[in-house]
């Protein structure tokens, strides 16, 4: 027993070494990677009950060189203990504004597009000095930038994220709540932030069709969201017969594999394309 002990420590380890080394080479080539040119935004459909894309989430991928597309579920908790999540977070923001810009000016007026933002980035006291800048480089209109917070996100700090996003909000941009209802926090708290949007979590979509508790969670965000003169868009939308029970229940916005997959902007334009001509 004791010999097994003693193997089953040094596979243990073994593993640990691997996962610490494999983080640590994570680690250096993602410090790397902006200047290396190897992250890219693709974007994904945000839709209206009539079908017309309204506006676009923008989504970060990593092109690694060896590794090839890392999804941002691998690199971003990394990169938001590092802090290098600050530097591409603000290249992300600048080029969704650019490239919404470029739509703009191709006709697509109106078009909106949605930026994630961590909570480190918006602990940045010059997070607002970046987001001005941005949109004056990029000449987007503030009303045509919505930025989507987390619930943990903003009650980090809840003070200071009241006062920049009330000062953000002033400017014309607007505001998301992702992953809603998977928080913790009261309404009457949230009531104190200037929320456009509530963005129902994918978990709850998921299982929509089945659960009737999941169900009873969307008709009451919806209908909160309506009370609230907020908007809601339902995540995940990955069924034709999610998206019938989500339009049933009066939901605005929806977004998900069903609607549109995140893409490159070449792609994404040619799904404009389409919507133009139709
Ligand atoms: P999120 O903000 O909740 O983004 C939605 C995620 O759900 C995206 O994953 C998207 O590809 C995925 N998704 C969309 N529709 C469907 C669907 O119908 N079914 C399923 N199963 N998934 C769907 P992605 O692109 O892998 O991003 C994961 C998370 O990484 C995002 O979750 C967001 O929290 C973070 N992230 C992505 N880009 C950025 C960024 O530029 N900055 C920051 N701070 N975080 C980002
Ligand atoms: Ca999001
Ligand atoms: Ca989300
Ligand atoms: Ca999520």
């Amino acid at each position: 027993a004791a010999k097994e002990e003693s193997e089953g420590y040094r596979f243990f380890t073994e593993e640990m070494n691997q996962k610490a080394l494999e983080r640590m080479r994570l680690e250096r080539s993602l410090r790397t990677a902006l200047q290396n040119n190897q992250f890219i935004v693709h974007y994904q459909p945000l839709i209206n009950s009539q079908n017309r894309i309204l506006g676009m989430e923008a989504l970060v991928r990593w092109h690694h060189p060896e590794y090839g597309l890392i999804n941002p579920s691998r690199f971003i908790p990394l990169a938001e203990e590092t802090g290098a999540i600050v530097s591409i977070g603000k290249w992300v923001l600048h080029t969704a504004c650019q490239q919404t810009k470029l739509w703009h000016d191709m006709g697509y007026a109106n078009l909106y597009v949605s930026v994630n933002l961590s909570t480190r980035q918006f602990k940045e006291p010059d997070l607002i000095e970046t987001i001005e800048q941005v949109l004056e480089v990029t000449g987007l209109p503030s009303n045509c930038l919505k930025l989507e917070v987390t619930e943990s996100g903003i009650m980090e700090n809840p003070d200071q994220a009241i006062v920049t996003m009330h000062y953000l909000r002033a400017k014309g941009i607007r505001f998301s709540i992702d992953d809603f209802g998977t928080g913790y926090s009261s309404l009457s708290y949230l009531k104190r932030f200037p929320i456009d949007t509530l963005k129902i979590d994918r978990s709850f979509v998921m299982d929509s069709i089945q659960n009737k508790n999941d169900q009873e969670i969307i008709k009451t965000i919806i209908s909160m969201a309506r009370t609230l003169n907020m908007e809601a868009i339902a995540e995940g939308v990955e069924t034709r017969e999610q998206h019938e029970f989500l339009i049933q229940q009066g939901c605005q916005m929806m977004q998900g594999y069903y609607l549109g997959l995140p893409m490159p902007a070449e792609q994404f334009q040619e799904r404009l394309d389409i919507q133009k001509t139709s």
